[in-house]
């Protein structure tokens, strides 16, 4: 079977969703790709990883018609308090200070998938699941993608192709950009944990000998926790059971935020910055993780990816002639 498209997003994490969600208010054929079978709705609960959305990324969400949908679902940071530990002297700011309603939200990854993936089968957008890109050749006018999919090899065909297919990009391979690589030679482990008392809308970031630990509030009395540790002692700390874990924790951690009662699922990953020699080669360019993956200690991925989906959006809303 082939098909010809106007631009065609292989990828479907959330730069390929929010990329195609934002590009779907353009009056042309655009395709979604994605490998995996799509993200199931979940409810909250201890299990799931969270993200930190800056307030700009709020209010381009927002300019893309998505955050009244989003919301809801999110928690707001109000104040931000920044430690080391050891050390005298910390950091301190707050959304009053700035003059803003929040500075940033925090929102768990499902909950952001869902809502992203209930606008995209709403929208204009054609959506492929369980489908891989496997090939790709380039002419002066188009793009052809041969693709494998659970209903048989589908050739596609487009003007425009973004690569949004993550840390090890195949489209990044196909094309043949060189990729600079940087082992932190650490491991974030992130949870959600329970708290004994309110979080009152406060975000910490506090540098332990092991690395930096960030806990980000979230409804019902829950944090997100994303601690980096040293790669060697990884095994060691993911061994302990959750009540020696969550002594650690609260050790690193202290008590400025109480006690912990509860730890979620500990989920790791492993931590390398991608930088990219090209970020575009004829008419693909990489987007999100496949052109730069970095530290999480910022919580700034994603957030650097929404400027790049605003930016593309923007240039193709005033110019683009395909
Ligand atoms: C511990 C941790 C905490 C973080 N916290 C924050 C935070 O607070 N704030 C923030 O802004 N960022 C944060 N980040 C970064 C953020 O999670 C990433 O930047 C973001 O998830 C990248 O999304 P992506 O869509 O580019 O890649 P991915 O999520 O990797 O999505 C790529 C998609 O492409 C699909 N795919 C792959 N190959 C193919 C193929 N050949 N054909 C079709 N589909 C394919 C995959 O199945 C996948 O669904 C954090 C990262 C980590 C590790």
């Amino acid at each position: 079977m082939s098909r010809q498209f106007d631009i065609v997003i292989i990828g479907g994490g959330l730069v390929g969703v929010t990329m195609a969600l934002a590009l779907s208010q353009l009056n042309l054929n655009i395709a979604l790709i994605e490998a995996k079978t799509e993200k199931r709705i979940q409810e909250p609960s201890l299990e799931t990883r969270s993200l930190a959305l800056s307030y700009g990324s709020a209010k381009i969400l927002q300019g893309l018609g998505l955050w009244q949908f989003l919301q809801s679902q999110s928690t707001a940071i109000k104040h931000i308090h920044v430690s080391d530990r050891g050390h005298f002297g910390f950091a301190r700011l707050n959304a009053e200070q700035s003059k803003t309603e929040a500075l940033g939200y925090v929102i768990e990854i499902q909950a952001l998938l869902a809502v992203l993936y209930q606008q995209l089968h709403s929208s204009r957008v054609k959506s492929f699941s369980q489908a891989s890109l496997k090939h790709l050749q380039q002419s002066d006018d188009q793009v052809r993608l041969d693709i494998e999919s659970a209903e048989g090899a589908l050739s596609i065909t487009s003007k425009l192709v973004l690569g949004a297919d993550g840390a090890h990009s195949t489209v990044r391979q196909l094309l043949g950009i060189n990729l600079e690589e940087h082992d932190y030679q650490q491991v974030a482990i992130a949870s959600n944990i329970g708290l004994k008392r309110d979080h009152q809308h406060n975000a910490y970031e506090r540098f332990t000998a092991e690395g930096p630990l960030a806990l980000l509030p979230l409804s019902e009395q829950r944090m997100a926790m994303v601690w980096t540790v040293k790669k060697q002692h990884v095994q060691q700390i993911l061994a302990q059971s959750d009540s020696d874990f969550l002594k650690s924790l609260q050790m690193a951690f202290g008590y400025r935020a109480g006690k912990f009662l509860a730890i979620g699922k500990r989920q790791t990953y492993p931590l390398k910055q991608l930088k990219v020699s090209s970020h575009y080669k004829g008419r693909v360019a990489l987007i999100g993780n496949s052109a730069h993956s970095l530290h999480p200690v910022g919580g700034q991925g994603f957030n650097l990816s929404m400027r790049d989906i605003a930016a593309l959006a923007l240039l193709s809303l005033s110019s683009i002639s395909l």
